[in-house]
């Protein structure tokens, strides 16, 4: 798919659990955007990852929702049900080779993941495939330290050849598992997740919202 002038069309795929998604997604989302110059961001929310497979997820529907209610603004984000739908446990490099398929050849891809990911990346199946396919975007997150991850970046490139980039984004320390606690825990979670999807959780009772609701003063 080649843009309006003729360059090559940049897709950059941003996968997640999305349970729920917060701002932190969207600002790193935003600034390899911008960085990049990508014309789309795909948010890809998982079916059922290898490495979460035992946990208690919400269920794959909600957290789409959430995602899609969260970037519906942003005329370059979408959202993509193709891990979702998918049966069974699903892989990451699956997925690539179905954007590729539906997008052709003349689509670069990225894909991001923050920097608690990047290091797990030689642990997901066919990894150095995955490498030569997509240019990876490891940004910064808070909990993790910068020279650690630029070194790894470092490593990663040399062994396998690749590209891998490095993105400082705005240090934002919240994470979809601290937002369930603070729902649990009759913390408030206004403004660590766009109000649609504060709402959402509210209106579906997600987390254990029923007990913030009870004890909530008006
Ligand atoms: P959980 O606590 O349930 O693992 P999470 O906040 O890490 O949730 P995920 O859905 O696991 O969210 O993450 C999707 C991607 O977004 C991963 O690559 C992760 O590293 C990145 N990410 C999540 N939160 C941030 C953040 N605050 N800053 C930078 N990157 C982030
Ligand atoms: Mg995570």
């Amino acid at each position: 798919m080649i843009s309006q002038f003729g360059a090559m069309r940049k897709l950059a795929i941003m996968g997640g659990t999305f349970d729920p998604i917060h701002i932190g997604h969207l600002v790193t989302a935003e600034e390899v955007r911008q960085e990049f110059d990508i014309d789309e961001v795909l948010f890809i929310p998982t079916g059922h990852p290898p490495h979460k497979a035992s946990i208690n997820m919400t269920t794959s529907e909600h957290r789409y929702l959430m995602t899609v209610l969260a970037t519906a603004a942003n005329p370059s984000f979408k959202v993509s049900k193709l891990e979702i739908n998918r049966e069974g446990v699903t892989y990451t490099i699956d997925t690539i080779k179905e954007l590729k398929k539906i997008y052709g050849e003349q689509v670069k891809l990225y894909f991001i993941t923050g920097a608690d990911a990047i290091h797990k990346i030689l642990t997901w199946k066919s990894s150095e495939e995955l490498l030569q396919i997509c240019e990876f975007v490891a940004v910064t997150r808070p909990g993790y330290n910068k020279e650690e991850l630029i070194k790894q970046i470092e490593e990663l490139k040399r062994k396998y050849e690749t590209n891998i980039h490095f993105l400082e984004v705005p240090a934002l320390a919240i994470s979809s598992s601290d937002i369930r606690y603070r729902i649990e825990n009759q913390k408030p979670i206004k403004y660590l997740v766009p109000p649609e999807v504060e709402n959402y959780i509210k209106k579906y009772k997600l987390y254990h919202y029923a007990i913030c609701l009870t004890t909530e003063k008006r």
